[in-house]
């Protein structure tokens, strides 16, 4: 099957990391990923782990991650899907002995392993994710009918078919209490400053970009 134009791009990036950082994950973390240039401070002591409230039903814990990508890992780490569990509760940023943005880092690792195209495919807080940013940044606002209709329809007809109806008593009782609206549909809520929100995310690409060209 021949590979599709944004699958080709993902798995060109890929490959000129692997060109460009060859037996040297850290320093591809260090120049790539946010907060990566922080991976080499940590003295291994087990806290994170320890204080993860989830850690423990993870592929891999934050510590074990670092220590990965110091082994030079690559596959392991960016194939995992460890970093797309984090939850962002920042126990382990507070207890972390060596002050290391560890949430920071893990959400840096996913996004980076998304843009080369080693993401877990059907990785649920992924797929959220992808749907979340396409539906939010359009308007500025997320439209929530939208977005749970994109996430019900994302595996097809069918399958958004059968999961629409197994949550119907649900979406009654939502429009009954006036917290559904079936119109959100045709357009929605949108922000009045379009331009505004489009220039604030160019904004953002642009701070993003030069992160990911820094000098190393
Ligand atoms: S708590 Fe900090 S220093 Fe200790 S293993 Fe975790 S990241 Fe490393
Ligand atoms: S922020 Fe993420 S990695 Fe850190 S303790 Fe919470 S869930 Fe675990």
């Amino acid at each position: 099957m021949q590979a599709l134009p944004t699958q080709q791009k993902t798995s060109d990036a890929n490959a000129a990391a692997q060109a460009r950082y060859r037996n040297n994950f850290l320093r591809e973390v260090e120049a790539n990923v946010e907060g990566g240039e922080w991976v080499k401070m940590c003295m291994q002591c087990g806290v994170c782990a320890g204080s993860c409230p989830l850690g423990a039903h993870w592929q891999h814990t934050p510590q074990k991650i670092f220590m990965m990508i110091r082994a030079g890992k690559r596959e392991e780490v960016l194939k995992s899907d460890a970093m797309w569990m984090c939850t962002s509760c920042y126990n382990c940023i507070v207890r972390c002995p060596r002050k290391l943005p560890i949430t920071h880092i893990m959400h840096g690792l996913a996004s980076y392993a998304h843009r080369l195209g080693l993401a877990p495919k059907m990785q649920p807080t992924r797929d959220f994710s992808i749907q979340f940013w396409k539906n939010s940044t359009q308007t500025g606002r997320v439209n929530e009918l939208k977005l749970t209709l994109g996430l019900y329809f994302k595996d097809g007809l069918v399958a958004g078919i059968k999961k629409g109806w197994s949550m119907r008593n649900v979406a009654f009782g939502l429009l009954k209490a006036g917290r559904l609206n079936p119109f959100e549909l045709f357009g929605g809520h949108r922000c009045k400053d379009a331009k505004g929100i489009a220039a604030m995310l160019n904004k953002a690409r642009e701070i993003e970009a030069q992160h990911k060209h820094a000098p190393n």
